[in-house]
């Protein structure tokens, strides 16, 4: 097969609202997988970088890296993958494979040129073109198998905000005994909740209003605050053992981190497009831990797909139509997501 054009989601410049084009995808080399897309969830990170918020941006950018589909083709070395198969993609879609990161199945913080699935560049240069998309070109290696028992739409969302949770959450031992804040109750958050709650914890969610109370409850979690309300700081200091904050804006960390008891850790996975301050007086009294963590490995990243499947979850989904990528990125921006936004790719 030849290099072929693919229908697509594209923001054709920073800001712009996404539209309808073509993008080229790679011949199917020896190691590669076509998948024909079925599902692309919508990430709030796709919006930051729509909208150039982290800044370096490559447009038109097609962005997508929650993406499930099936196999349509594969390459004449391919080893783990037949046509037909249910399959996956998330962040990550190549990596240099000799550093130490991606010697230990860290290839998320492989130092020697990962490739991100969309708004990066591939080994010949090209840039990479994301899940908003009919179909993509992938190696076998960067590809996951999505076990029989989560339909492909529910799937979708794990192999980003699935992963960036279970992660941190494995890394930091949640589990029995242990006292876990989920920050924030949106796509992230409510997988870090569903997570949490099968890995055994107490599980809280701070979120900044009571507004989705009801539904955090009912997705595990044991307890359900306001950060809006200056009493749930003053009632919940020195609580956790860890606390993850999936909050896409900055926030008043020395408060989050009198939340922590001794030797508790907050782990930040937001990626905010502002910078935030610190008195570090926050961390030094009771030997508390500032961390961040990124996505997760490839080995990790199927790890948590077959947890899921075991526990019998996958996320909180509105499937949507192509036509309402631009009215779900509002809708995320103000808050106002139930839990994660899919696209049906056949509309795109
Ligand atoms: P999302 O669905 O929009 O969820 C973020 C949640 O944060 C919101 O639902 C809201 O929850 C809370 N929030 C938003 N603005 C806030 C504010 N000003 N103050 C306090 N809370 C606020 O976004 P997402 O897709 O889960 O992504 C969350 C962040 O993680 C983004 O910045 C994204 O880029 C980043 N991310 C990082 C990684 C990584 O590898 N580290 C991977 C994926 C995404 P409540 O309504 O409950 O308050
Ligand atoms: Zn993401
Ligand atoms: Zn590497």
């Amino acid at each position: 097969m030849t290099v072929t054009t693919v229908a697509a989601y594209a923001a054709p410049a920073p800001k712009a609202p996404l539209e309808r084009t073509t993008v080229p995808r790679r011949p199917v080399g020896e190691h590669d997988v076509l998948i024909d897309i079925k599902y692309a969830g919508i990430c709030h990170s796709d919006i930051h970088q729509a909208r150039d918020g982290w800044g370096k941006g490559i447009f038109p950018m097609v962005p997508g890296h929650e993406i499930a589909g099936i196999v349509a083709e594969v390459g004449s070395g391919v080893t783990k993958f037949t046509v037909g198969d249910r399959v996956g993609v998330g962040c990550l879609v190549d990596s240099c494979r000799e550093c130490d990161n991606c010697k230990a199945d860290l290839e998320q913080y492989c130092t020697g040129g990962g490739v991100p699935t969309y708004n990066g560049l591939d080994k010949q240069g090209e840039p990479t073109y994301g899940g908003y998309s009919t179909h993509v070109v992938v190696d076998e290696n960067y590809t996951l198998r999505i076990p029989e028992g989560i339909s492909l739409d529910e799937a979708a969302p794990l192999l980003c905000a699935g992963i960036t949770t279970y992660s941190p959450l494995a890394h930091w031992n949640a589990g029995p005994g242990k006292k876990v804040a989920i920050v924030g109750l949106g796509g992230l958050g409510h997988m870090g909740v569903k997570i949490a709650h099968a890995m055994g914890a107490e599980v809280t969610v701070l979120s900044q209003s009571l507004r989705k109370q009801e539904d955090g409850l009912k997705l595990g979690a044991d307890h359900y605050y306001a950060t809006s309300d200056p009493e749930t700081f003053k009632e919940l200091a020195g609580t956790f053992d860890l606390i993850v904050s999936t909050v896409s804006a900055p926030l008043p960390l020395d408060s989050y981190l009198s939340l922590l008891r001794t030797d508790g850790a907050f782990v930040n996975v937001g990626a905010p497009e502002e910078p935030v301050s610190l008195n570090l007086f926050s961390v030094i009294g009771g030997r508390k831990t500032l961390a961040g963590s990124g996505i997760g490995g490839i080995r990790e990243t199927q790890e948590m797909l077959d947890f899921c499947a075991q526990h019998g979850f996958g996320a909180e989904i509105e499937l949507i139509d192509a036509d309402g990528i631009n009215e779900a990125y509002e809708r995320v921006l103000n808050s106002d997501v139930r839990y994660r936004f899919v696209i049906d790719t056949s509309t795109i």
